[in-house]
């Protein structure tokens, strides 16, 4: 077995759920109106759940081919958590407090009738139901998303200069087939479409104007993330992140604009105006900004481990009570004290040091 393998295996190592003392009413919201609380008054609000640890693309910052080559050993299927355990999952995530579910990966849409997913998890009611995906298949999926009841959609798009482009996803992947998919989404009615696009200085900051510029007037929203140092294979250094003020002060010096107010509360893109009016941008500054005070969000991998940070080193295994013979109170007992034990606050404490931890891969966690 390589290092590399043995990196993300030790990473997502299950730790014992937190002592019984921190339980609290099995059913939080239901019972009291109000979400399950972290040590530091965090609701716990968002949900995102990895349906695969796979992509067919290697973008350099995610899953670089130097450590996922042909080589790598991804997670056998029978070790991935079922469309009907991740749907029994996010009810109980539901009845704890989630308003708000997303899919991601790996790359979702590869998951095998992953609309089927997305059917059962619309039905759980009051949630907004969303997805992000590299958009290399959603031309074909856009139209069964939307039957199946997703209503918006966030693609990934990193440059829209077709050399860098296909740098960066190590694929050779064309933009076009991306630009596709999102015509293809909008077209079936999935808005708003939301465009990430993750920004290291020196390989993609140039096209930061012209990606803003291609996209005032449609509707769709670009968000320009700070590069992070997720994982422990991206080969993050500070001198690469082109801060969101700066990305903010290039675009607003062609095309004026101005703050906007936050959606709600713990938003996690900042949000500004063009001042004509012809829609806007969002920044996403997990380096330069944290914004782990609001945050509010917990993960669940592919094989059912619980993450309380995208930076996490290690997790709490929900698939052995799932696959055990544990109902759903006791599901949401583990679900409420590992909450309520949760301080993450990795962005606010990042350093170079803490940079080169074993965090686990954001493939396998989710993004
Ligand atoms: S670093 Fe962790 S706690 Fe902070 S905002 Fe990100 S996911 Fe949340």
């Amino acid at each position: 077995m390589t290092d590399r393998v043995i990196r993300l295996t030790d990473a997502g190592r299950a730790q014992p759920l937190p002592p019984e003392r921190l339980d609290g009413p099995a059913r939080g919201p239901s019972a009291h109106g109000t979400a399950v609380r972290d040590t530091r008054a965090r609701p716990l609000r968002d949900l995102r759940i990895s349906v695969t640890d796979r992509c067919n693309f290697r973008c350099t910052y995610c899953m670089p081919r130097e450590v996922f080559g042909s080589d790598h050993r991804f997670l056998p299927h029978a070790q991935l958590l079922t469309f009907e355990e991740i749907t029994r999952l996010a009810r109980i995530f539901v009845d704890q407090g989630v308003r708000k579910i997303r899919l991601t990966g790996g790359e979702p849409l590869l998951r095998r009738n992953v609309e089927r997913l997305v059917e059962m998890l619309a039905g759980l009611g009051d949630v907004d139901l969303t997805l992000t995906t590299n958009g290399s298949l959603l031309a074909k999926k856009a139209a069964a998303l939307r039957d199946a009841g997703l209503k918006r959609i966030t693609v990934s798009l990193d440059s829209l200069d077709e050399r860098v482009f296909r740098a960066m996803n190590d694929a050779d992947f064309p933009v076009a087939r991306v630009l596709e998919g999102i015509a293809a989404a909008e077209a079936a009615g999935l808005a708003p479409i939301k465009i990430n696009t993750v920004v290291k200085r020196g390989v993609n900051d140039q096209d930061i104007v012209g990606m803003a510029r291609h996209f005032k007037g449609s509707g769709r929203i670009v968000r320009f993330i700070e590069f992070m140092d997720v994982g422990a294979t991206n080969g993050w250094r500070m001198d690469d992140v082109v801060p969101s003020a700066e990305v903010v002060a290039r675009i607003d010096a062609e095309m004026p604009l101005v703050p906007v107010d936050p959606a709600y509360p713990g938003e996690v893109a900042e949000r500004w105006r063009y001042r004509d009016g012809s829609g806007e941008i969002g920044v996403i500054s997990s380096v330069t900004q944290a914004f782990c005070r609001d945050c509010t969000r917990v993960r669940l991998s592919t094989e059912g481990m619980v993450y309380t940070c995208l930076f996490a080193t290690t997790g709490f295994d929900l698939r052995a009570l799932v696959r055990g013979d544990a109902g759903d109170d006791a599901i949401a007992s583990a679900i409420g004290r590992i909450w309520r034990a949760r301080a993450d606050r990795y962005s606010e404490i990042r350093t170079a040091e803490t940079a080169g931890r074993r965090k686990i891969e954001m493939s396998y966690i989710g993004g």
